[in-house]
């Protein structure tokens, strides 16, 4: 069936709509072998929004990936840790909802583009599942890449760029520092800014602190001028008590802080991060800065392996 002027969805009416409340997230267990968490766990946050998050039992990241529908295309932001559509099926998964979606709306054409919040492995190993998918666009996950592909030109990372899902404009900047195509993704309909690993309540690396900086600073001037429901990062690392983390590597989160995070706090971070200004490790109660990420890992991790966290795995994929 074509799209008629009839079941196009409004994507401005009622928005910012927010959405449903956070579930409880899937946290992983004591014991993996005794794991009942589904591979991927679905939250509808409102029918045409999706927040999923892999399971503890495949990555200790246990990363959430967005799916956003539109009434031309979707956009899938992120695809996490693994190509293998057995272990984690991703793909399926994403054909479900695109199906279960049309049928509710059907039109033709319906394409589906696959971006990321930024190039680390756990937010694009998932790639090769949507390569051989009909209608769809996998963008690259290099700074280069992104720059070229929603049109920041020269004018990277500073410029906001528009991308348009069909009646769903989502509005993009560039915010490296933490990996050098990080970008944020702001959502018009939820009101939701998805900012990656670069603002989540969990440790946030900056290996290239002064572009983590001026990332924060343009991204609080962004917040502050349009409605932003909350801020939605792509991990969470962070207990209920406050300034205590789980460690990298941890399999079991069972008393984590929510995802979201208000939008006051933006400002918060961006204040703190100005003042964590020499390397070091800055803790606060639901975030910790790591000033200088990657040339700190080696010092650190030797005293951190002493009380046996796992720095090295999670320095391969997050820093
Ligand atoms: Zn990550």
């Amino acid at each position: 069936m074509a799209t008629t002027p009839d079941t196009l969805i409004d994507f401005t009416d009622g928005a910012p709509v927010d959405g449903a409340e956070e579930p409880a997230w899937i946290h992983g267990a004591r014991s993996l072998k005794q794991c009942a968490d589904p591979e991927i766990q679905l939250h509808r946050s409102d029918e045409h929004t999706y927040i999923l998050r892999q399971s503890k039992a495949i990555t200790f990241e246990a990363p959430f990936i967005y799916l956003l529908f539109g009434n031309d295309r979707a956009i899938l932001i992120d695809t996490g840790t693994s190509a293998d559509r057995e272990r984690f099926p991703l793909r399926r998964t994403v054909d479900e909802l695109v199906a279960q979606w049309l049928r509710a709306h059907p039109r033709a054409d319906y394409r589906l583009v696959v971006a990321h919040t930024h190039g680390h492995t756990d937010h694009r190993n998932g790639d090769p599942q949507f390569a051989d998918r009909p209608e769809t666009v996998v963008v690259g996950h290099d700074a280069d890449s992104v720059r070229k592909f929603f049109g920041f030109g020269d004018e990277w990372p500073g410029k906001v760029v528009t991308f348009d899902l069909g009646g769903r404009v989502l509005e993009l900047t560039g915010i490296p520092g933490h990996h050098p195509a990080s970008v944020a993704v702001y959502d018009p309909w939820t009101g939701f800014l998805l900012t990656g690993d670069t603002v989540m309540p969990a440790r946030l690396y900056a290996p290239d602190y002064p572009a983590f900086l001026d990332s924060l600073d343009r991204l609080v001037e962004f917040a502050a001028v349009r409605p932003v429901t909350r801020v939605l990062g792509c991990h969470i690392e962070m207990s209920r008590t406050p300034g205590r983390e789980y460690p990298a590597g941890c399999r079991y989160q069972p008393e984590e802080v929510p995802l979201r995070l208000p939008v006051a706090r933006l400002a918060e971070i961006r204040d703190a991060a100005h003042a964590a200004d020499k390397p070091g490790v800055y803790r606060h109660d639901d975030y910790i800065i790591w000033n200088g990420g990657q040339r700190i890992g080696p010092v650190l991790g030797q005293a951190a392996k002493l009380i046996g966290f796992n720095l090295r795995k999670r320095f391969g994929a997050r820093v």
